[in-house]
């Protein structure tokens, strides 16, 4: 939520590119080609209410950066949506999808809208139209632009916008690509749901393990028993603690719009979850104290804080408040750059979302690659991989005189599932951008993650202008 009207996402986005860009060589012209959006398209159209009124709604599609197509980012649904927000988020996009090395330029879009004020019948009407807006001006398709869900809409929003692009373009081979994040029943891909989360949780972890990092935080490598307070427990916020807690973390707090819990024992996130999807918060929770004012647990002793909620969230006023030791941003831009400043001073290690929740992009483009190639992963070569272990297995019982037990068996010569091969996929591109970003870091001397993260990106945007002979 933006507190200060100064507030710009989307100028922040620019003066990281400008921290990063101190460190290159590069034409200032080309910097400034690669801030700005190429393509910015608002409109307004009608919502025709049961009652026969009418509401005139506000959407946007912002196309960042043209260098890579298609491009490819989120749908918002919020009533904070504006054009300098989905400037700054669209920018986002093109840096991230750079550093993760994801062949987009990057996009956002979204209805400035509460999703909680509409029932799903007019939530499908908002959404079709949205999408057809988009039809009439070329601003989607799988070659053009993807979009995939965001804050305020999910897999049941992406059904109804591949259904209606479909329904325009009923001759084209590839039009399931023309989104992601669909349900998996409509040629989404299994792991999607959880993709963001799981990059989260990934990225803690390998930052986690670097030694000469943690020592220089005063904190033990590793995820064990590490105290993480989360801000949302939204789909992001919700695996991401979830994941943590498996590794063996201990999640001491959740903070949400309407209040917040605290246990120093540690929270049970899957029961949490149940108990506020059944009574709308935490109110009433029988294990921990529920926190009236949520904002106080961002600037409560942790050693790992991960907001994954909203933007403008840690800012210069409660910097200087913060005692946590490393902020994992899973959501987009949670941290101002002047709070990161106030941050980096005090020592705080500040995990850039740009890096941090490219989870989610990263198996939307598995999702594009499976909806053009229209075969699941693993399809073709699950039982040929099954067979061959057997095989091998039987010539080693053969050799040795020993015996596997079935269930050996089972866990060897098993074949990789779509969900193995997403995973692998995730896995490999986190742990890879994660000490690429941090080897950055370290042999330019500075401090910030995230300039790293964006020194990585904008050397490899600028290779794409360049090698179009655009720019000197
Ligand atoms: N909305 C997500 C993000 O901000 C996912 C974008 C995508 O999958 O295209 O990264």
């Amino acid at each position: 939520m933006s507190k200060n009207q100064d507030y710009s996402l989307f100028n922040d986005v620019c003066s990281f590119v400008d921290d990063a860009a101190a460190h290159l060589d590069l034409h200032p012209g080309l910097v400034e080609q690669i801030k700005q959006c190429n393509s910015i398209y608002k409109f307004n159209f009608p919502l025709r209410k049961d009652d026969g009124s009418y509401e005139v709604l506000t959407g946007y599609r912002i196309q960042h950066s043209h260098h890579k197509l298609p491009v490819k980012g989120g749908i918002r649904f919020s009533e904070h949506v504006n054009e300098d927000e989905v400037k700054g988020l669209a920018a986002l996009m093109t840096f991230k999808c750079a550093l993760v090395n994801i062949p987009f330029g990057g996009a956002k879009g979204g209805v400035r809208i509460d999703p909680l004020k509409y029932d799903v019948g007019q939530l499908e009407r908002i959404t079709r139209r949205y999408t057809s807006e988009l039809i009439k001006k070329k601003f989607i398709g799988p070659a053009i632009d993807v979009p995939a869900p965001d804050y305020g809409t999910g897999a049941r929003e992406m059904a109804w916008i591949v259904d209606t692009y479909e329904a325009f373009n009923p001759d084209s081979i590839n039009s399931k690509g023309c989104v992601t994040g669909k349900p998996v029943s409509q040629h989404g891909i299994d792991g999607r749901t959880e993709a963001t989360g799981m990059g989260v949780y990934i990225g803690i972890r390998e930052a986690v393990s670097v030694k000469e990092d943690m020592e220089a935080l005063g904190l033990q490598t590793g995820l064990k028993d590490k105290k993480i307070i989360v801000q949302g427990l939204g789909n992001v916020g919700y695996y991401s603690a979830l994941f943590c807690q498996e590794a063996g973390a201990k999640i001491i707090g959740i903070a949400e719009w309407n209040g917040g819990i605290y246990d120093e024992n540690g929270i049970d996130v899957e029961a949490i979850k149940k108990y506020q999807i059944e009574n709308k918060g935490f109110k009433g929770y029988q294990k921990g104290k529920f926190i009236e004012n949520s904002g106080d647990l961002l600037t409560t002793a942790c050693d790992i804080l991960i907001p994954a909620a909203l933007e403008n969230q840690i800012t210069k006023e409660n910097a200087p408040h913060i005692k946590a030791k490393i902020i994992g941003e899973a959501a987009n831009g949670p941290v101002t750059q002047e709070a990161e400043k106030i941050l980096l001073e005090k020592n705080i290690m500040v995990i850039p979302d740009m890096y941090l929740n490219a989870g989610g992009v990263t198996v939307s483009y598995f999702e594009w690659l499976k909806n053009l190639s229209r075969v699941s992963f693993g399809k073709i070569e699950k039982r040929y991989d099954m067979q061959k272990f057997d095989r091998l297995l039987d010539n080693i019982e053969q050799a040795t005189g020993d015996k596997f037990s079935e269930e050996q068996r089972a866990v060897i010569a098993q074949g990789a599932s779509e969900r193995d091969l997403v995973n692998s996929g995730l896995e490999e591109t986190m742990v890879n951008a994660y000490h690429s970003m941090n080897k950055v870091r370290h042999e330019k001397k500075i401090k910030s993650l995230r300039t790293a993260g964006f020194i990585l990106a904008l050397d490899r945007i600028a290779v794409s202008y360049l090698d179009l002979g655009i720019f000197p």
